[in-house]
Order: structure tokens, then C-alpha cells, then sequence
């Protein structure tokens, strides 16, 4: 399928597909048969590669070195990406706009432009025990001269086990925005950071989401990201492009879901006649086919309407609705793909 899309996306569209299908797809199995991970100078391979091909780049201005690509080529990126198991599209960090708005200078040059050029891995935490939707955080922060001590529990901190910093949500504990949400940068080997589980979870991935004590954490003052009561916003905006992106993967994902079970049904015989001649496999077929372009059209839109410059509510609605139905649509379509497959599924 085509959408309107024009020479600059069909580039990055391409760029992805063949990154995916020749250098990632390949170890698919190798990683799911050793607990997703990879050997070490595979592992590098792919990450110099994404970051040459501008990957680690794409969300950044070029006054920081960045390409400062449209969310539409980014989306098309991603959405190829999304074609390969295992998580080993996420071989590279990736800076996002939102955070050359909320981060200071030393915070920029020490975290998230390392980031772009390979130097740091992230991960953000700010699920807890007992705030997942509603996102109301019981980890607090209290003020202690220059710096910050920070206490709390974080649950499924994805590549936490990769990362050596941290995005924190935590709530304040005093001073004149008590209550409110900060967001700060802390370094995995801080004193008082521990792991505590490492929950299993039903993919094959060398990330893992693992839960995390804080306990007498001291941050200082300048690791907090912006002002004292705006981290909350900081977190919408990451909510906003994870959203997007997992869809954009879904995307992505669905297509190589319906291109292996189409190419399955053509060749497995069953009582003389093809699988895909039957008219049952037909319609779990054309009923997947549905869902995935309804899936990209809500997904692309999303990204056009932020090249538009909609405003952030309704980017806001558009992100999350490009998710919740990518996301859905994805295991539907890998429900028939398993139907189809059966055994070998
Ligand atoms: C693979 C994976 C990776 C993750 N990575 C991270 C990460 O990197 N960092 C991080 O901080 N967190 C991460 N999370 C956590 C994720 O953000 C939470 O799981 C999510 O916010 C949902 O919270 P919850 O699991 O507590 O579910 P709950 O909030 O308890 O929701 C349970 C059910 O109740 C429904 N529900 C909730 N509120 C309402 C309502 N008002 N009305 C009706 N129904 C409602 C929900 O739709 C859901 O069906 C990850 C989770 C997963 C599965």
C-alpha cells in the first residue's frame, strides 16, 4: 500500500526495509534461541550501521547535529523497523525533540547528545506498583542543600538492564511545588539504586523491564530536567512519541505478519488443495489486510498531523489512538497468522 507519501519518505522507507530485511531479520533466530541477545560485535555492528544511517538522528534539529526529519519519515522508518522480532531494531538511543526544549545545555552535552552519537543508553521510569494508567507516583523527591534525595519503587523499566541513565518521574516531597511531578537524570551506578526483579515477560528480548528500588538516591540539582513542577509535561511528550512509534512498529509488524502467512498458505498442501484456496484462510487473510491499512492510515495521519502542527491535545488523542488500534489490529492479525501456521505457529 502507498499512501501519499512522496520521494523524501519512500527513501527512509527504503532505507529501513533493507536495513531490516539484510541486516537485522537474519538473526532472528540466533537471538530468540539465546534469550534475545546477540553476540557483542554483532550487537555493535548493527548499532554503527543504524546510527550511519542517520537513525539516532532523525528526531534532532540540525543546529545539533540532527536531520531534523518530518514525524512522516520517522513514522516510515519505524514502521519498517517494526518488521523484525526480538526487539533488535532497537540496536540504537534516540534523542527526541521534546528534549532539547526541557534539558539545559550541560544536561544536552552530557545525556541526550551522547545518546545520538552512541554513546549512552537510556531508559524512563515512571510506572510504580500502583500507578500504571492513572500515572499518579508515589516515588518523591526531597530537597537536601544543591541536590535531591529520591525514594520510591519503579516497575517495567524497559532496558533498564542496557541503560546507564535514567529518566525518573518522581512526585515532589516540599518546598513551594510539593506535590507536584519533577523528572530527573540519574545515573544507573548512583549509590541507592537497586534492581529487584526481573519480571518475565512473553517476548524474547535482551530488554528487559525490570523493577527498581530508589532509596536515598541523591541527584543534584542540575540533573532535574526544567523547572520544579514540570515533569509531568516532559512525560506527555514521551508518552506522545512511544505512542506513535509502537504503532508505527504494529504497522510494520502486521505487514510481515500477513507476507508470512500468505506465503505459508500458497505453499502448504492440505487433502490436495492449497491452504490458500480455501475460502475460511481467505477471509482470515483479507480480514488482516483490513486491519493493517486501517491501522497505517490512523498511524500516518497521526505523524501528518504533526508535521501540520496540530495542536497538542489532539496530537495527544491521535497518538494514543494510533496505539491502542495499531497495537490491537497486530494481535489480532498474529492470532489468524498462528491460525494459519498452526503447529509451525
Ligand atoms: C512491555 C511493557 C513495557 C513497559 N515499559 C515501561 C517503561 O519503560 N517505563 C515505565 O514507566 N513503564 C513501562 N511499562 C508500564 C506501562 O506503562 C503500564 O503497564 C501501563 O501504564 C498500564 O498500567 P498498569 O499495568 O498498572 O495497568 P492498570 O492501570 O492497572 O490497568 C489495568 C486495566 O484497567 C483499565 N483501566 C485503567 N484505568 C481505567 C479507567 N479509568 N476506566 C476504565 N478502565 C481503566 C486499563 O485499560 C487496563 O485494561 C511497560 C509495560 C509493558 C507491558
Amino acid at each position: 500500500m502507498k499512501l501519499n507519501h512522496d520521494s523524501t519518505t519512500l527513501e527512509w522507507q527504503e532505507k529501513a526495509r533493507q536495513f531490516a530485511e539484510t541486516e537485522l531479520i537474519p538473526h532472528e533466530v540466533e537471538a530468540e534461541m539465546n534469550e534475545g541477545r546477540l553476540p557483542d560485535d554483532v550487537s555493535r555492528r548493527h548499532r554503527e550501521m543504524a546510527i550511519e544511517l542517520g537513525f539516532s538522528r532523525m528526531d534532532v534539529a540540525p543546529e545539533y547535529g540532527g536531520l531534523g526529519l518530518r514525524t512522516v519519515d520517522q513514522v516510515a522508518v519505524w514502521e519498517q523497523l517494526g518488521r523484525v522480532t526480538n526487539a533488535l531494531c532497537w540496536c540504537f538511543a534516540e534523542p527526541q525533540a521534546w528534549m532539547f526544549e526541557a534539558c539545559s545545555a550541560d544536561q544536552l552535552e552530557r545525556y541526550v547528545l551522547p545518546m545520538m552519537r552512541g554513546g549512552r543508553k537510556e531508559c524512563y521510569a515512571i510506572t510504580e506498583s500502583e500507578s500504571g494508567s492513572d500515572v499518579v507516583v508515589e516515588t518523591t523527591a526531597r530537597r537536601d542543600g544543591d541536590s535531591y534525595r529520591l525514594d520510591g519503587e519503579k516497575w517495567f523499566v524497559t532496558s533498564a538492564n542496557l541503560a546507564d541513565f535514567l529518566w525518573v518521574q518522581a512526585k515532589l516531597a516540599d518546598g513551594p511545588h510539593a506535590g507536584s511531578d519533577s523528572l530527573f537524570l540519574v545515573d544507573s551506578d548512583t549509590p541507592g539504586i537497586e534492581v529487584l526483579r526481573t519480571p518475565g515477560f512473553s517476548h524474547t528480548f535482551d530488554h528487559h523491564h525490570q523493577e527498581i528500588r530508589l532509596d536515598g538516591v541523591r541527584v543534584p540539582g542540575q540533573n532535574r530536567v526544567g523547572a520544579e513542577g514540570d515533569g509531568m509535561a516532559y512525560s506527555h511528550s514521551w508518552f506522545r512519541r512511544e505512542r506513535l512509534m509502537i504503532a508505527a512498529r504494529d504497522c510494520g509488524a502486521a505487514a510481515r505478519l500477513i507476507e508470512e502467512a500468505t506465503e505459508w498458505a500458497r505453499q502448504r498442501e492440505v487433502a490436495g488443495e492449497k491452504l490458500v484456496d480455501k475460502q475460511m484462510v481467505q477471509a482470515m487473510l483479507a480480514d488482516s489486510v483490513t486491519d493493517w491499512w486501517a491501522s497505517r492510515l490512523i498511524t500516518f495521519e497521526a505523524a501528518e498531523a504533526h508535521d501540520r502542527g496540530e495542536d497538542v491535545k489532539s496530537l495527544h488523542a491521535r497518538c494514543s489512538i494510533a496505539k491502542l488500534y495499531a497495537s490491537e489490529a497486530a494481535y489480532r492479525i498474529a492470532d489468524r497468522a498462528v491460525q494459519i501456521f498452526v503447529g509451525r505457529g
